[in-house]
C-alpha cells in the first residue's frame, strides 16, 4: 500500500455520496460544519446512475410504447410498427445521468465539502483510510462519521451467473435483448420485466411463489400478477433459473426447474437478468473488526436516531437496517441527522411510520400504511376494509381485452375508521399517491377522504367516494 499522506480532520466524515450521503453532508455544512466526503464511484449514488433515475426514464420510453398501441384504440393511424432506438435512447439516458453526476460534485464544491475519490475503510472508530483511485492513501480522522454506502445487487451463485446481469447491467445494455430471462418478484424484478415487455423483448419472467411483489397487499399481488400475463409476459410461477450456459449466435440456454414438481426446462434468450435482492454495501468498510453490529443480513443497526452501538458513528439508507431502501428516506435520515448532530436540534430523527413507495410497474403501483393481512394482525376485528376495482375511463374506447385494470384498497382501524392502509394500483398511481400520503400522515380518517369533494372524471375521484 501507498504511503499515508498528513491527516485530514474534519468535524463529519461522511463515506457514500448517494442519496442519503450528499443530503447529510450538505445539511451538515450549511450548518457550519467542518465536512470531508469519500465517494469510490459516481457521485450521485445508486438512484442517480442505476437506479431511481435511469429507471423511470425507462419506465417513460416503455409508458410511450404502450402509449402508440393504445392510440390505435383512440383512431389514430400509423403507429402500428413504431421503432425504438435504443443505442440512441440510452445515449441520450447517459448523458443525463452524467450532468447529474456533474451537479453533485459542484454542490459539493458549492458547500465547501472536501472529497476524496476512494474506497473508505475504518482504521479506528474515528479513522478512515481511502485508498484513493488516482492512487495512494488518505487518512482522515473525524469527529463523527457517517456510513452512507448504500447496496448492491445479489445474483445467485448458479452455474453460468457470470453469464448474466444484474439491474446494474441492465443500464448498460447496448442493445435492446430481442428476448430475456428475468428472476425476481419484488419490486426491480416486476419493474425491468415489465419494461422489457412493453418495450418489445420476448420477456420470460421467473418467480419461486406463485405471485409478485409478495410483501405487498395481497389485492396489488394477486392483480399485477394477472395483468403481467393479460399484458403476454410469459410468468414462470413456481420456477427458479438454476443454470445459464453459452450456446452462441449470442444466446443462452437457461435451464430452470419448478419448486415444487422439480421438473426441468430449458429456454433459449439473448439475455439473462437476476434482480434477486440487494445487499448491504459494507465489504472494504472493515466495520466488523470495528465492532460494529449487524443484523443477520449484514446491515448496519441503528436506532431510531440513526446511531449505530458506537458512539460516534452513524448509519443512513439502505446499509443501515432501517427496512426502506428508498431514496427520499436516506435523504430525509440524513438530513435529520445532521440537524441533530451540528443544527442543534436535539431530537430531530426521522419518522419510518406511513412511508409512500410506489412501483413503476405496468400500471403503477402505490402503497402505504399497513397491508391488510398486517392491519388484521396488529388491530383484530377493529378493521375495516374499503375496496374497488374497476375500468379506468382511458380504456372507455378500447376492446375489453385491451383494458386494463385498476385496483384500490383504503384500509380503516377502530370506530373514528382512520385510515391505517393505502394501496393503489392503476394509472397515475405514482403520481395519485403523494396527495394521499400528506394527508394519512396527518391522521386522515375515512370520512376525511369522504369530506373531500371528487374531481371528476379521474379514477382516484373513487378514493374519495368509495362506500
Ligand atoms: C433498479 C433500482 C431502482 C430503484 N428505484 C427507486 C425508486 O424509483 N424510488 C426510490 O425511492 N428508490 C429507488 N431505488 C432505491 C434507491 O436507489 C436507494 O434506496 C438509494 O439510492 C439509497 O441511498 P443510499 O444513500 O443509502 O446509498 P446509495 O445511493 O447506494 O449510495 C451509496 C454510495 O456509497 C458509495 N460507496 C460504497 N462503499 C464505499 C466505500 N467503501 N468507500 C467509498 N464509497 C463507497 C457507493 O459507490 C455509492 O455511490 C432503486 C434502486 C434500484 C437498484
Amino acid at each position: 500500500m501507498a504511503p499515508v499522506t498528513q491527516t485530514e480532520e474534519c468535524d463529519y466524515l461522511v463515506i457514500g455520496i448517494g442519496s442519503g450521503g450528499i443530503a447529510s453532508a450538505r445539511r451538515a455544512a450549511k450548518h457550519g460544519a467542518k465536512v470531508i466526503s469519500i465517494e469510490s464511484k459516481r457521485y450521485g449514488g445508486t438512484c442517480v446512475n442505476v437506479g431511481c433515475v435511469p429507471k423511470k426514464i425507462t419506465w417513460n420510453a416503455a409508458s410511450i410504447s404502450e402509449t402508440f398501441k393504445d392510440a390505435r384504440a383512440y383512431g389514430f393511424g400509423g403507429y402500428d410498427t413504431p421503432t425504438f432506438d435504443w443505442p440512441l435512447f440510452k445515449k441520450k439516458r447517459d448523458a443525463y445521468v452524467k450532468r447529474l453526476n456533474g451537479i453533485y460534485e459542484n454542490n459539493l464544491n458549492k458547500d465547501e465539502i472536501k472529497h476524496f475519490k476512494g474506497r473508505a475503510k475504518f482504521v479506528a472508530k474515528d479513522e478512515v483510510d481511502v485508498a484513493l483511485n488516482e492512487g495512494g492513501t488518505q487518512r482522515i480522522k473525524a469527529k463523527h462519521i457517517l456510513i452512507a454506502t448504500g447496496g448492491r445487487p445479489n445474483v445467485p451463485k448458479i452455474p453460468g451467473a457470470e453469464l448474466c446481469i444484474d439491474s446494474d447491467g441492465f443500464f448498460d445494455l447496448e442493445a435492446q435483448p430481442k428476448s430475456i430471462a428475468t428472476s425476481g418478484a419484488g419490486y426491480i424484478g416486476v419493474e425491468m420485466s415489465g419494461m422489457l415487455h412493453a418495450l418489445g423483448t420476448d420477456t420470460h419472467f421467473f418467480i419461486r411463489g406463485q405471485k409478485l411483489l409478495r410483501t405487498f397487499d395481497p389485492m396489488i399481488q394477486d392483480t399485477v400478477t394477472k395483468e403481467y400475463e393479460r399484458q403476454g409476459v410469459h410468468l414462470y410461477k413456481g420456477a427458479q433459473i438454476t443454470k445459464v450456459e453459452d450456446i452462441g449466435n449470442g444466446l443462452k440456454r437457461v435451464t430452470y426447474q419448478e419448486t415444487e414438481s422439480k421438473k426441468e426446462g430449458t429456454i433459449e434468450v439473448e439475455q439473462v437478468l437476476f434482480a434477486t435482492g440487494r445487499s448491504p454495501e459494507i465489504e472494504d468498510l472493515h466495520v466488523k473488526d470495528l465492532g460494529l453490529k449487524l443484523n443477520d443480513k449484514n446491515h448496519i443497526m441503528v436506532d431510531e436516531y440513526q446511531n449505530t452501538n458506537i458512539g460516534n458513528i452513524y448509519a443512513i439508507g439502505d446499509v443501515s437496517d432501517s427496512g426502506f431502501e428508498l431514496t427520499p428516506v436516506a435523504i430525509a435520515a440524513g438530513r435529520r441527522l445532521s440537524d441533530r448532530l451540528f443544527g442543534g436540534k436535539s431530537d430531530a430523527h426521522l419518522s419510518y411510520e406511513n412511508i409512500p413507495s410506489v412501483v413503476f410497474a405496468h400500471p403503477e403501483i402505490g402503497s402505504i400504511g399497513l397491508t391488510e393481512p398486517a392491519a388484521r394482525e396488529k388491530y383484530g376485528d377493529k378493521v375495516k376494509i374499503y375496496k374497488t376495482e374497476f375500468t379506468g375511463m382511458y380504456y372507455a374506447m378500447m376492446d375489453q381485452e385491451d383494458k386494463g385494470p385498476t385496483a384500490y384498497k383504503i384500509i380503516c382501524v377502530g370506530e373514528e375508521e382512520k385510515v391505517v392502509g393505502l394501496h393503489i394500483l392503476g394509472q397515475g398511481s405514482s403520481e395519485i399517491l403523494q396527495g394521499f400520503g400528506v394527508a394519512i400522515k396527518m391522521g386522515a380518517t375515512k370520512k376525511d377522504f369522504d369530506n373531500c369533494v371528487a374531481i371528476h372524471p379521474v379514477s382516484a375521484e373513487e378514493l374519495v367516494t368509495m362506500t
